[in-house]
């Protein structure tokens, strides 16, 4: 063990510090190995030591510690991230804040929550008290809050919500600085895309303060429709819908049935199908419409035996799992199950041209690509994101295809890259390495996520200096 970290963890004796090959492995990795380009080079890239800090104190000393003694410092929540967020390319610690998960308050409308509570066991939390989070990416029961808002995107709720990058997805972010003398800095309104989607680079989310929905009892169905096509414009009709209370919208390609085993028997053969959550007092209206549609509801559970399933407590003998985990990136999860050579993409498609581009790219990519699409309402409109899975031959052929979908007028962010810089429509409209330099100003947070941010202070210099010289 090098100097600097023998002296940093002689400091931190009195943590929960593991360095054991197996925990050092298991808190080192993340879902990268949905990508065939990742995997090769993510595969191995370990951290040093792991700490899980109680509290913020012991998170604070841990911060001091790897400031004074110069060692890298990688945030860790759930560790499901798909691009290698959470992967230490240098080594160094991994600091675990599952453990950093309590609910700080609760008010009507919103709640301020640690940032490594579980999405799942907020929502327990919260579910006496009437109230839900708004949205979850599939990953509820894996997923951190921080996580979530450090390295996800969408999910569940979507539907009605938007993005967790929307205005007004959340609240506020407490974030603490990696310095000799930590630093609490309270960010609000736009200030929150500085660390949004940061891959944690610029500080450590200590606290998420979020807007809360009113709770529903979610009933879940599937229906079956003869194209994609028809499933799509179900999809699209429903999501607009805005009387029906509603939390998932997930449509899928016929070829994506033989990969969702465990729905077998409500999938029907080559149909395209809808994977849906409704607020129950409202399924028969949803029920009416898929009929109209041309739809077949083939598996219906009611909100109780829904809930039930998701928080764990009981499920009916060869019931699914609750139907989220068959949405998002789960459906590339199953489908890797069965077949190790799929990968995935992220697409988004824009509002208005939506059904009409899906035709296309249905047709464009019919060779390697099947799609299934999670619908979305964004600022008033609808959207549909995909994360098509896709045959996997070579790097070249992805990007081909996410040059080709671009040029069509679809965003495509790419998921096979660690490097923010890259992330597409992802990126947020901030100046997150001015925010490094001010969080970070030793550079020790997950090195290697987020390229020229140094450069960038040398730029700014020069153009401050020049500016100033102008001025003169
Ligand atoms: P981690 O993987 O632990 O971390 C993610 C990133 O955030 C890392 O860079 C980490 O360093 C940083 N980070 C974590 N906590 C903090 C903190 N407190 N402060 C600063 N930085 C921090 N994503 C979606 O958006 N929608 C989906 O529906 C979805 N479905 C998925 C399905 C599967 C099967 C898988 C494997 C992944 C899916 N994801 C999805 C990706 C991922 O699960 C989510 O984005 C999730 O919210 C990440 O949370 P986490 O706690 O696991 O984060």
């Amino acid at each position: 063990i090098r100097p600097a970290l023998a002296a940093l963890r002689a400091e931190l004796a009195d943590l929960t510090i593991y360095q054991d090959a197996p925990s050092l492995r298991m808190h080192s990795r993340d879902f990268f190995w949905f990508s065939p380009v990742l995997k090769p080079d993510l595969e191995g890239k370990q951290a040093e030591l792991i700490i899980l800090p109680r509290d913020k104190a012991e998170v604070a000393r841990i911060a001091s510690a790897c400031a004074r003694h110069r060692v890298s410092l990688t945030v860790r929540g759930g560790g499901t991230g798909n691009y290698g967020q959470a992967v230490p390319l240098e080594g160094g610690v991994v600091m675990n804040l599952t453990r950093l998960n309590r609910v700080v308050s609760t008010t009507l409308g919103a709640g301020r929550f640690e940032a490594g509570a579980n999405l799942l066991d907020i929502d327990k939390a919260l579910w006496p008290l009437g109230q839900e989070l708004r949205m979850h990416p599939s990953t509820r029961a894996q997923a951190t809050l921080g996580g979530f808002v450090a390295g996800g995107a969408a999910g569940a709720g979507s539907c009605t919500w938007g993005q967790i990058d929307n205005l007004g997805a959340v609240i506020a972010l407490e974030v603490m600085t990696v310095e000799p003398e930590p630093r609490l800095i309270e960010l609000r309104g736009k200030e929150i895309l500085k660390v949004m989607h940061a891959y944690g680079v610029n500080g450590i989310i200590t606290e998420v303060e979020v807007p809360l929905a009113p709770a529903h009892a979610w009933a879940e169905r599937i229906a079956t429709f003869d194209s994609l096509k028809q499933a799509a414009a179900f999809g699209q009709a429903f999501t607009e819908c805005d009387g029906i209370a509603k939390k998932l919208v997930s449509i899928h390609a016929p070829a994506i049935a033989p990969y969702l085993k465990r729905l077998g028997p409500y999938l029907g053969e080559n149909k395209a199908f809808a994977i849906l959550m409704v607020s129950e007092p409202q399924g028969d209206e949803l029920d009416r419409l898929i009929a109209e549609m041309g739809g077949t509801v083939t598996f219906s559970r009611g909100a109780e035996a829904a809930r039930a399933a998701a928080f764990g407590e009981h499920r009916e003998k060869g019931a699914p799992g609750p139907l989220y985990e068959y949405t998002w990136n789960h459906t590339t999860l199953h489908a890797l199950k069965l077949d190790p050579t799929i990968t995935y993409l992220q697409l988004r498609f824009p509002p208005g041209r939506n059904l009409e581009l899906l035709d296309w790219a249905v047709e464009a990519f019919r060779d390697d690509v099947i799609f299934h699409i999670e619908f979305q309402r964004r600022q008033g409109k609808v959207y549909h994101s995909s994360l098509p899975l896709v045959r996997f031959s070579t790097a070249e052929r992805l990007h081909e295809i996410m040059r080709q979908a671009e040029e069509a007028g679809i965003q495509a962010s790419n998921p096979h890259t660690w490097v923010l810089n890259n992330a597409g429509w992802k990126r947020t409209d901030a100046p997150q390495p001015e925010f490094k330099r001010l969080a970070d100003p030793y550079g020790l947070m997950n090195p290697g996520k987020l390229l020229g941010w140094e450069a960038e202070t040398t730029e700014a210099k020069t153009s401050a200096a020049k500016t100033t010289a102008a001025a003169e």
